[in-house]
Order: C-alpha cells, then sequence, then structure tokens
C-alpha cells in the first residue's frame, strides 16, 4: 500500500504531495517554456543545416523534404513561443506536439532506411523525457503512443530480422525513456521547491511571518511604478513607548506584543501589502483607493482595536500606536519616495497630543 502510494506520488507529482505539486506547476510550465524555446531555435538551425545538406549530398536527398517540414515547423512553433504566455497550457501543448512531430521524423527516416535497425527514433525516447517536467503520467503516455506507431509503422515497412531487433530495443528505451523521466523530474521539482523555501524564508520576517523590509520594498516599489496604478495608501505605525513594555515587562512580553500586533493586521488588511519594517514598526499599504476618508477610518480602526487586541500582563495597562500616512496619488515612483512622506507624518502623529494619526499634505 505504501509501495503504492510512492509510486503514485513520483508517477503523477514528481515525487512530492499533490497540493505541493499543484502550486509550483507554473514555476514547471515557465521552466518547459525557457528550455523548449532554446531547443526550438536549436531546431530551426539544425533542420535548416539538415536540409542544405540534403541538397548537394546524394544519401541525405531521400530525406530532404522531412528536414525541410521539420524546418518549417520550428520557424512556426518559434515565432508561437513569443506568441503563447510563459505559463499558459498552450504553450505546454505545443512542446508535446513538437514531441510527436520529432518521433514522426524518427519514424519517416527509419522508414527510409528499412535495412538498418532504428536510431533517431531511439535517440528520441532517450532524450526528450529529460527535457520536460510534468507528470510522468504524460510524458509514458507520448512515449508508448509514439513506440506503438513507429512498431506497427516499422512492421509493414521492414525485414522482419530488422523489426524484430527494433521491437527489442525500443521496448527497452521506451522503459529507460520514462524511468529517465521520472528522476530527472523529481530532481527539477525539488529544485523549485528549495528555490521557493528560499524565496519565502528570504521574505520574510521569522518572528511575525509579515514581510520584512527587503519584501515590502520591492513589492511597494513594483506597485509604484506599474503605470496602470496610481492609487494607494501607505500607513506606517509605530508602537507607543515601547520601550517601556520592553524594560517593565521583559523582551519576551515585547516579543509577544509585536506579534499579536503582526496578527491583527494580518487578520484585518491579509489582502494588502502588510509587513514590518523592524522593531516596533509595521507598515500597511492600501491599493487602489486614495480617499483620504478611509484612510482615517482605517486608522482609526487600528487605533482603537489594537488597544483590545493586544494584551499587557497588566489588564489596567493598554498599548497605543501612531500612524503615519502617505496618500499615493501616481505621483511617487519609488517607495523611498513616499515612505519619507509617511514617515514625517509619523513624527507629526507622535507628537501631537490629541490625535493618533497625521496624513501627510
Ligand atoms: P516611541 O513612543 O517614540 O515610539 O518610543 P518607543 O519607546 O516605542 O521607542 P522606539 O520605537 O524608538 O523603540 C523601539 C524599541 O523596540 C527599541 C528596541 O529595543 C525594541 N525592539 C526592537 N526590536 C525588537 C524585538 O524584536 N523585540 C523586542 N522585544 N523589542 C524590540
Ligand atoms: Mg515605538
Amino acid at each position: 500500500m505504501k509501495l503504492l502510494k510512492t509510486i503514485r506520488r513520483y508517477y503523477f507529482y514528481c515525487g512530492i504531495e499533490k497540493e505541493e505539486y499543484n502550486e509550483l506547476k507554473k514555476d514547471a510550465y515557465v521552466s518547459n517554456y525557457e528550455v523548449w524555446r532554446i531547443l526550438h531555435f536549436i531546431m530551426v538551425v539544425v533542420f535548416f543545416g539538415l536540409f542544405i545538406a540534403s541538397l548537394v549530398n546524394d544519401m541525405m536527398s531521400i530525406n530532404r523534404y522531412y528536414y525541410l517540414g521539420l524546418f518549417v515547423y520550428s520557424v512556426i512553433a518559434v515565432i508561437l513561443f513569443y506568441i503563447l504566455e510563459k505559463d499558459s497550457l498552450a504553450a505546454q501543448l505545443l512542446i508535446y506536439l513538437s514531441m510527436s512531430c520529432l518521433f514522426l521524423f524518427g519514424c519517416l527516416i527509419s522508414m527510409n532506411n528499412p535495412e538498418h535497425n532504428a536510431t533517431t527514433f531511439i535517440a528520441f525516447l532517450l532524450v526528450t523525457p529529460m527535457f520536460m517536467i510534468d507528470k510522468p503520467f504524460f510524458m509514458t503516455i507520448e512515449l508508448v503512443a509514439a513506440s506503438v506507431v513507429f512498431l506497427i509503422w516499422m512492421y509493414a515497412v521492414k525485414p522482419f530480422e530488422v523489426w524484430e531487433m527494433d521491437f527489442i530495443n525500443v521496448l527497452s528505451y521506451t522503459i529507460i525513456g520514462c524511468f529517465l523521466n521520472v528522476v530527472a523530474n523529481s530532481i527539477r521539482i525539488k529544485e523549485f521547491v528549495l528555490t521557493k523555501k528560499i524565496r519565502i524564508q528570504k521574505d520574510t520576517d521569522a518572528m511575525t511571518g509579515l514581510r520584512n523590509k527587503g519584501a515590502l520594498t520591492r513589492e511597494i516599489d513594483e506597485f509604484l511604478k506599474d503605470e496602470s496604478s496610481d492609487k494607494g495608501l501607505l500607513l506606517i505605525m509605530d508602537i507607543d513607548k515601547f520601550k517601556f513594555i520592553n524594560d517593565n515587562y521583559g523582551h519576551d512580553i515585547g516579543d509577544r506584543v509585536i506579534i499579536q500586533f503582526a496578527n491583527f493586521l494580518l487578520n484585518k488588511f491579509g489582502d494588502e501589502l502588510t509587513g514590518r519594517f523592524g522593531g516596533d514598526e509595521f507598515i500597511l499599504f492600501v491599493r487602489n483607493t486614495y480617499d483620504e476618508d478611509t484612510a482615517v477610518e482605517i486608522a482609526n480602526e487600528i487605533i482603537n482595536n489594537i488597544s483590545e487586541v493586544v494584551e499587557l500582563p497588566d489588564k489596567d495597562k493598554k498599548i497605543s500606536t501612531s500612524i503615519g500616512i502617505a496618500v499615493y496619488k501616481g505621483v511617487e515612483k519609488s517607495y523611498s519616495e513616499i515612505f519619507k512622506k509617511a514617515d514625517i507624518a509619523l513624527y507629526r502623529a507622535k507628537d501631537d497630543k490629541e490625535n493618533r494619526y497625521c496624513i501627510y499634505k
């Protein structure tokens, strides 16, 4: 039972869990797209070269139109690769179509040379599975279908002794090809898993799980540079007298306060960009609104709730936070520009005896 499960995991999900595989599928598609676009460029050059050689070489002339056909196909495919989205299903189907064309080419070459055992077809059986990250199940269908077509076709055109040897070769190399595909895919997909883990770790504040300064800077910068987005609110929050909390209750309680603050932001504004800038400073970037009333509403919601949500050992004491707000109307082009404005507003809020928030004017 356990063995069956393991085989299923490798055969359908490249050796990782189904959910994990589905999350990484798009990354695999992009990788296939990039590899096969280069392979198609190589195909254009190789088949063009073979076609030219077949014009002058008598032995090759018999395959002339197959070379020409694959050259034309490769050119069209290269153009399609530039039109199709990198992570689209259409691009993946195009890759399977290209593989089928290569196998067909292998069959045609073998048909023109019936006295000899197939070599081109066998080479494709071994090489193509190494370059496709997808469910190994699909590659098995591709390889088995190509082999069955080859064997039925060649049975009609080759002497039986040659076909018999081809049969043994094709059978063995189909099995080896499928196995190589499983191994190559599981290695490559694990590389994606690791890369993703490293990316998440690099972007996450370890204590709170919120975005860290680097991730915040990058993501807000991307948003500001996007021509299609010209509305946003940047809120910087800084807990008031946080040093007092650390000094009076200890660093562990201080840490707990930071974590509770972060959880509140995640629960309330998880769909927006939230992060911890460092120390007791947090960031919230709300996209697609520059309405100041909304900014005031959000600020009040944070100020009013945070004192209830965050608990101190001394039940009579409550924490408070100051908030600096900068409104984005498509003017600032970088994170640091808008951050400066919100930071100035934060200082004004800290000094203001009546309000805990301030909007930069
Ligand atoms: P203000 O009202 O002006 O904001 O004063 P404050 O006491 O909150 O001072 P400030 O924001 O400048 O200081 C933040 C303190 O947070 C300084 C540092 O010792 C403490 N701190 C920074 N990172 C951590 C952390 O990860 N855990 C804990 N417990 N304390 C931290
Ligand atoms: Mg503070």
